[in-house]
């Protein structure tokens, strides 16, 4: 078994565990994909992880589609999924493979759960179901439908699946746990009547199992030993393991998490993405601009870069947010190996060497000069017209200019030495450089040994190959796309394409599509159609993001080339976008069950959603272990934002809540916590202003630092019974 040599990732050991303790007789993973869009670098870690995992312990991935929703497959997709992951150099074991093939092995282990009294056909509304379930702080109430005898049971679903029924009529629930912690746990949901039309099974079905129910029992009947996935799906896990234990005997699979892979600079949303093709953004899912393996393909990445960025970030539980910069030096490091070198005029600008005499002629340039071992030359044709680029002549050429100018000698690389005598007008602007050239300069070495600091590349005009070349840039300007707009759209970038009239060196005549190539001086280009030529640049030479917005990564907390600020995770993002509350108080909320549970308890209670957050993240959690009740802590925001009380009272009241069974009226009269009133205020703050006459006149004279100073002497004054927020509006209000 070929063991790898860097140190395991958690998922790794495990698997070397089970096998060392003889769990299961070899490993089989499977990857999963929903054939309802294109796989995109986020999906490349989970197959590198999935395939490769098998592939180091040698066993086996099993491609499986999870065609279990009818309504959303498409062959394109299936077809595209499919040449992606042989691109990405991985190979599943045997045929594909598709969920729906198992849907009636799948349909008797339901039959099997209902003959045990595991399962039952649940005919409330869906919204008998949603209010029955309760809420995170309160445990559901069990369906009436659930008294329903096994026999009965039975002869519903079967009449559900032949077809008798209507959509929501019934469904079928497992039946476990109403009042569990995880709602995953409270009788879920695990087939519902759809009478549509699947592509795979035709009109077989009327019943679909939910994928709680059809993942686990898919990788079962698959012998799946370790079944990856990303982390939202932790609060799965639980259900994943109770089915299979009610159903199947060992040994049995068993569900892993891992983070997901973010980058900056692009979106991995399959349903934004969807967006961008739909809405005409792009020109397609696999436009070379797109964050798709297919779009990347076309970009030019090799997919030798794509899995060593997946090697570097590794497999581990914590979320982070990668700089797309490390995948394009994956891919520039690639490619200076594997690249040769060619020559091209973007912005073509003509050339006439005057004195030359010698007709058309070739000139060897190096193909692999960056490597000291491999002296490949080509012959390129050269003669009397060349084509130079534009941005390499000036006319009034800037200080420190090394390239052409009027008078100026430069190097045409890997030819000869030319001087610019003078040059052709044509409404204002220069439309040919005319030079002389060393006639014994050859290789570009002056015969003097004079220097020449400027080299130039050139395309000669008799065999230049006509070219589109395609500028791409990233589709996005910002870090995280939509961050702060109203919509990522917003994000993107106007600039993300130029397409050029080029002139490539004769020898590309016979490029292939896919071929790649290093432009001297330009950057990596890929051959992206070759009749008629379109060449797609893949990656600049140097990264020009880098340093682009130092003052946003600085205030993200970035330094170096990692950001080293985490993503937001689904769930928490979730409670971001519907609570609108702080994106670090979602991460803590999302990471700790009881408080989530308070606060979502407390915002169904009528409390201000970003008031509770702040209340829970930023003072329940100092003031000490547990939660307070969901009335208390509804009672005690309201109090806050009404400045009925101070903003620094939180905390106390807090902990007296956390110590007592007192209400939170009792305790802030018990502490004394009593706002005080306006006029109190207004007195404190004269007074500060009549003993600090020095102060009031250098704030006054626009030294607005001593804002702190002023708030400090009120609060003592007041003996910290005030409202930050109040005691600034005063402030403001005296001292103008
Ligand atoms: P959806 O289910 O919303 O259509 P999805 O991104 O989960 O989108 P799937 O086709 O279900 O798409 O994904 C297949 C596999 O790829 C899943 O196991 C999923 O966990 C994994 N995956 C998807 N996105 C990422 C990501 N950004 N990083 C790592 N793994 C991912
Ligand atoms: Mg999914």
């Amino acid at each position: 078994m070929p063991e790898p040599t860097e140190s395991l990732d958690f998922i790794r050991s495990k698997v070397k565990a089970d096998l060392e303790a003889g769990a299961y007789p070899g490993v089989v993973t499977r990857f999963p994909p929903e054939p309802n869009g294109y796989l995109h670098v986020g999906h490349a870690k989970a197959i590198c992880a999935d395939f490769g995992i098998a592939a180091d312990y040698g066993g086996r991935c099993n491609l499986r589609f999870d065609d279990t929703n009818p309504a959303t497959e498409e062959r394109e997709f299936v077809e595209s999924i499919q040449a992606d992951i042989r691109w990405l150099g991985f190979e599943w074991g045997g045929e594909p493979l598709h969920a729906s093939e198992y849907f009636k092995q799948i349909y008797d282990y339901a039959e099997a759960l209902i003959s045990k009294g595991l399962a039952y056909v649940d005919s409330s509304t869906e919204d008998e179901v949603r209010e029955l379930r309760g809420t995170v702080t309160e445990p559901g109430r069990r369906s009436s439908y659930a008294e329903r005898t096994v026999e009965e049971n039975l002869a519903l679903f079967r009449r559900m699946a032949a077809g008798e029924f209507a959509e929501g009529e019934h469904v079928l629930r497992a039946r476990i746990d109403m009042a569990n912690a995880n709602m995953k746990m409270r009788d879920p949901l695990i087939y519902r009547i759809k009478h549509a039309k699947h592509h795979h099974t035709g009109d077989d079905w009327h019943v679909y199992p939910l994928y709680d129910f059809a993942h686990c029992l898919s990788d079962y009947i698959e012998g799946v030993t370790h079944s990856m996935c990303t982390l939202e799906f932790d609060v799965n896990r639980a259900i994943y393991d109770w089915f299979l234990e009610q159903l199947t005997e060992g040994p049995r699979p068993h569900q892993y998490e891992f983070a997901r892979l973010e980058l900056t600079y692009i979106i991995t949303s399959k349903r934004r993405l969807k967006a961008l093709v739909d809405e005409g953004r792009v020109s397609g899912w696999d436009d070379p601009r797109m964050p798709t393996l297919a779009g990347m393909r076309r970009l030019g990445y090799p997919p030798e870069a794509i899995r060593a960025l997946m090697a570097r970030v590794g497999i581990s539980k914590s979320n982070s947010l990668v700089e797309y910069g490390w995948l394009e030096d994956a891919v520039r490091e690639q490619l200076n190996t594997t690249a040769p070198r060619a020559l091209a005029v973007l912005r073509p600008l003509k050339l006439v060497i005057t004195n030359w005499e010698g007709g058309d002629t070739t000139v060897d340039v190096p193909t692999w000069p960056q490597h000291a071992d491999r002296d490949e030359c080509r012959a390129v044709p050269f003669g009397r017209e060349l084509w130079i680029d534009q941005e390499d002549f000036e006319e009034v050429p800037p200080l420190g200019w090394k390239r052409l100018a009027p008078g100026r000698e430069v190097r045409l690389r890997s030819a000869f030495l030319v001087t610019c005598d003078s040059v052709i007008m044509k409404d204002g602007e220069v439309v040919e450089v005319r030079c002389t050239a060393d006639l014994d300069s050859r290789g570009g070495r002056a015969p003097d040994g004079r220097k020449v600091r400027g080299t130039i590349h050139w395309v000669p005009v008799n065999g230049a190959v006509d070219a589109e070349v395609r500028l791409y840039d990233r589709l996005f300007a910002d870090e995280v796309p939509g961050e702060g707009k109203e919509s990522v759209f917003d994000s993107l970038n106007p600039k993300s394409l130029e397409v050029l009239t080029a002139k490539v060196e004769p020898t590309l005549a016979t490029a292939a599509g896919g071929e790649r190539f290093q432009f001297e001086r330009l950057g990596y280009f890929t051959v992206d159609s070759s009749d008629p030529f379109v060449f797609n640049r893949t990656v600049t030479l140097r990264d020009s993001w880098a340093k682009a917005k130092p003052t946003a990564r600085k205030a993200r907390g970035v330094q170096g080339p990692t950001v080293s600020r985490a993503p937001l995770p689904a769930a928490a993002q979730g409670l971001v976008n519907r609570h609108g509350i702080a994106d670090d108080h979602a991460r803590v909320l999302t990471g700790d069950k009881p408080y989530l549970d308070l606060f979502l308890g407390a915002v169904e209670a009528g409390g201000a959603a970003r008031t509770l957050a702040r209340l829970i993240v930023d003072e329940l959690r100092k003031a000490g272990e547990g939660v307070v009740a969901v009335d208390a802590l509804v009672a005690l925001g309201e109090r806050l934002d009404s400045a009925s009380i101070p903003g620094t009272a939180a905390r106390p009241v807090l902990v007296e809540l956390l110590a007592s069974g007192d209400g939170v009226d009792t305790i802030v009269a018990r502490l004394g916590l009593e706002a005080a009133d306006s006029s109190a205020l207004e007195a404190a703050v004269d007074a500060v202003i009549e003993a600090n006459p020095d102060e009031v006149a250098r704030f006054r004279g626009g030294e607005k630092r001593l804002t702190g100073f002023f708030i400090g002497q009120v609060m003592r004054a007041m003996g910290g019974k005030a409202d930050g927020k109040a005691v600034q509006a005063v402030l403001r209000a005296k001292l103008g």
